[in-house]
């Protein structure tokens, strides 16, 4: 695509841009002057829709009305709200309805997840994920590794970029999974990497790791809301993600969790259970014995965050109006042009340390300052961008088809040529 440099170009593909809509459906944090910042953080806190206050009032309403019996009374009855996101995340993460739940925060689901597909034997009991993975999923396997009675600087493999790389390769990912599979229990893998913004081919590792004899999971918290994915084709085992990122959730919005349907009524999964996991139609029997409800929504613990969700349908309504397949055009065509922008800055001040190749990244473009890394951020920051910056000298900076403008992309761009 052929793109130019001034902001009338940024402005005309705005004018052209079927998502132009929904940025005014967004509340964008003031920048300096009264101007609206220059968003570029979705991957870290999606913007609050505007529709949120309206959602969460509905339910504050209902609890003020009906009390206990707004879980059959209300608008939106309790008893079942999590069911009115089984059909959406279906959607967004290319699953089965009854593949998917909205449950709990990231963390803890990756350990329900890991409680039934972690389940190490004394020749295959190692995990493998990707070097640099987010902190607390490296917590969370260790933990489960120490748990089992392993020791984690054993039991814990990592695949990283070869030298001089950035990026880690499919086919060392495949090789690795040839030579050492047998040890592997399971692979956790990031869909998107949180800090070179790689994404990864998961219908690839899936059938690499499968080959092996492995279980093979992925931490969806910077892919859900951001690709287009399709887990239940790609063969994927089960799958978690934050739904704060690019889904608008809100600050410690509530998780999703997928599992393929092969496990969906397999008896002698161990998992850890509570009374929302059990089949609704003995729910209230309050009887001694757990009966899994069919398919993810069995691994459920705790009755349904109720505020927490509504602000979570705020956003996944939108998301079902936009659609994946547009939403993702727009971000491989806005990557693009950001990618262009930067290019065309003078050599030597910046990286891009993310794939070039849009089937490799989803909207995020990790920069590596060559010059001064902290003084960048600042100037970044006083010039009203609010993007994240990873100590010493890489920004991520996130487009979000839904309310980021091409405008936005050349502001940014001019901002840090003046930076750098
Ligand atoms: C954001 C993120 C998390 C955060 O976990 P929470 O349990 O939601 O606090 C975990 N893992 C990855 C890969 C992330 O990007």
């Amino acid at each position: 695509m052929a793109f130019e440099s001034g902001i009338e170009f940024a402005r005309k593909l705005d004018s052209e841009d079927p998502m132009r809509g929904f940025r005014d459906r967004f509340h964008f944090p003031e920048g300096p002057g009264g101007s609206d910042a220059i968003y570029l953080c979705g991957n870290s806190l999606g913007l609050q829709p505007k529709s949120v206050a309206s959602y969460v009032n509905a339910e504050l309403e209902d609890w003020a009305k009906f009390g206990v019996e707004g879980h059959f009374h209300g608008r939106n009855p309790w008893y079942s709200y999590h069911e009115m996101f089984s059909d959406q995340f279906a959607h967004i993460v290319g699953a089965k309805p009854h593949e998917v739940v909205v449950m709990n925060s990231l963390t803890t689901n990756l350990h329900l997840m890991m409680v039934s597909f972690y389940r190490p034997t004394m020749h295959r009991y190692k995990i493998l994920i990707e070097a640099s993975a987010f902190p607390s999923d490296q917590y969370a396997v260790a933990s489960q590794a120490a748990f089992h009675g392993y020791d984690p600087d054993d039991a814990i493999l990592e695949i990283g970029p070869r030298e001089g790389r950035d990026t880690i390769s499919h086919e060392d990912i495949e090789e690795f999974l040839e030579a050492h599979g047998s040890e592997i229990a399971l692979v956790l893998i990031g869909g998107v990497n949180y800090y070179t913004g790689q994404a990864f081919d998961m219908k690839r590792i899936a059938k690499a790791g499968h080959d092996a004899g492995c279980i093979v999971g992925f931490d969806l918290a910077h892919a859900a809301g951001n690709l287009r994915l399709s887990l239940h084709d790609d063969d994927v085992d089960f799958a978690c993600w934050c739904s704060y990122k690019y889904l608008n959730s809100g600050p410690g919005g509530v998780s999703g969790a997928y599992v393929h349907e092969r496990f969906a009524q397999d008896p002698d999964l161990p998992r850890f259970a509570g009374w929302w996991g059990n089949d609704p139609e003995t729910r209230f029997e309050m009887g001694p014995k757990f009966h899994p409800h069919f398919g993810a929504a069995g691994w459920q613990l705790s009755n349904a965050p109720v505020l927490a969700m509504a602000a979570l349908k705020a956003s996944t309504d939108i998301f079902m109006e936009a659609t994946m397949p547009a939403l993702r055009q727009k971000s491989v065509k806005a990557t693009e042009y950001l990618l262009w922008l930067i290019d065309e800055l003078p050599d030597g001040q910046y990286k891009v340390i993310t794939p070039r190749n849009p089937d490799e990244r989803g909207g995020q473009l990790s920069i590596k300052a060559l010059g001064d890394g902290p003084a960048l951020f600042d100037a970044l920051t006083k010039a009203g961008v609010i993007c994240d910056y990873r100590k010493p000298d890489v920004i991520r900076i996130a487009v979000a088809p839904l309310y980021n403008s091409y405008e936005d992309l050349w502001k940014f761009a001019q901002i840090l040529g003046e930076a750098a």
